[in-house]
């Protein structure tokens, strides 16, 4: 599904076949989750092949590098050049892209002084489909800011995620919601929370949440439609009184919630303000204005 035999992945300064890699068994990410990636998506645009926010994804993937010290010494311009370069290799437009900066051997406990970079493409679907969520609360919380530094996207943190929608799918849900160690609404294993009340949208505040590129997107869509939003520290009676709810992520998009456990959201995805956005995110994402020529 993410690669076959003519697959490219961008490897250490080269594009290579996918099948001709061979990488160390001793990487301190393999054995202790230290690494850190991205998820970037590409559209088919009006004004051809673009990625959307490619800046960001890559100031956050150096940051998240920084926070944990991985050294790590792209900028923002080449990853961007190579993405595109790798994106046409494969023939690619609407494609997930999948940058991971992973750690030389190395098995003590210390900062690596080389890493190496992998990007890899392939097309995907909305990540957690396109139907209403039925969540499940999770028995797992967010980790807490001082054991792990949240708002970097850390191959490790990843684990939290898998345990959660993991339980959530045994339990016959489609995706989980955790809460933060303060029993805090916090977010998706892979995506961030808003909620609707009375025409008013509501999101948790960073500090305990990865800080999602589409969250910005969606406040910023909020602030140009007039609605307002509150940013803060909210409980799940808060959740189970409001009148929709939605996750939002690169991989995601926007995706409503029908119902968390028993509790069924009262307005329906046809009446919410996620809709509203869903269309305005689609637009910007599509590039529905002209702009300049195709990229790839
Ligand atoms: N929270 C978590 C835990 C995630 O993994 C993601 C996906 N990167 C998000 C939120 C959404 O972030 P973004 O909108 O930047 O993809």
């Amino acid at each position: 599904m993410y690669y076959n035999e003519n697959t490219v992945i961008f490897l250490d300064g080269k594009f290579i076949k996918e099948n001709e890699t061979s990488n160390s068994l001793y990487s301190q990410t393999l054995h202790y989750g230290y690494g850190a990636f991205e998820g970037i998506r590409s559209y088919e645009t009006i004004n051809g092949c673009r990625l959307f926010k490619p800046d960001e994804h890559y100031q956050r993937l150096k940051k998240s590098c920084e926070l944990v010290g991985i050294p790590f010494n792209y900028s923002v311009d080449q990853l961007t050049t190579l993405t595109y370069e790798l994106l046409e290799m494969n023939g690619l437009t609407n494609a997930y892209i999948r940058p991971l900066v992973f750690c030389d051997p190395n098995m003590s406990l210390t900062k690596p002084n080389n890493v190496s970079l992998m990007i890899c493409a392939w097309e995907w679907g909305a990540y957690l489909g396109d139907k209403q969520l039925r969540l499940s609360l999770s028995s797992f919380c967010r980790p807490h800011p001082r054991s792990m530094k949240i708002e970097a996207k850390i191959c490790g943190h990843y684990i939290n995620s898998i345990l959660a929608t993991t339980e959530a799918k045994e339990k016959g849900f489609d995706e989980a919601l955790l809460l933060d160690s303060d029993g805090f609404l916090a977010e998706g294993p892979g995506a961030n929370l808003f909620f609707e009340k009375n025409g008013k949208l509501f999101t948790p505040q960073t500090g305990n949440i990865l800080p999602g590129i589409t969250r910005s997107t969606v406040l910023e869509l909020a602030r140009e439609k007039g609605i307002d939003v509150e940013i803060g520290h909210f409980t799940l009676t808060d959740l189970t009184n409001a009148d929709h709810a939605f996750y939002c992520g690169t991989a995601a998009e926007i995706v409503g919630i029908e119902s968390l456990d028993e509790f069924v959201f009262p307005t329906s995805w046809e009446n919410s303000l996620a809709k509203q956005l869903s269309a305005m995110y689609s637009a910007l994402v599509y590039e529905k204005i002209p702009l300049e020529t195709s990229k790839c």
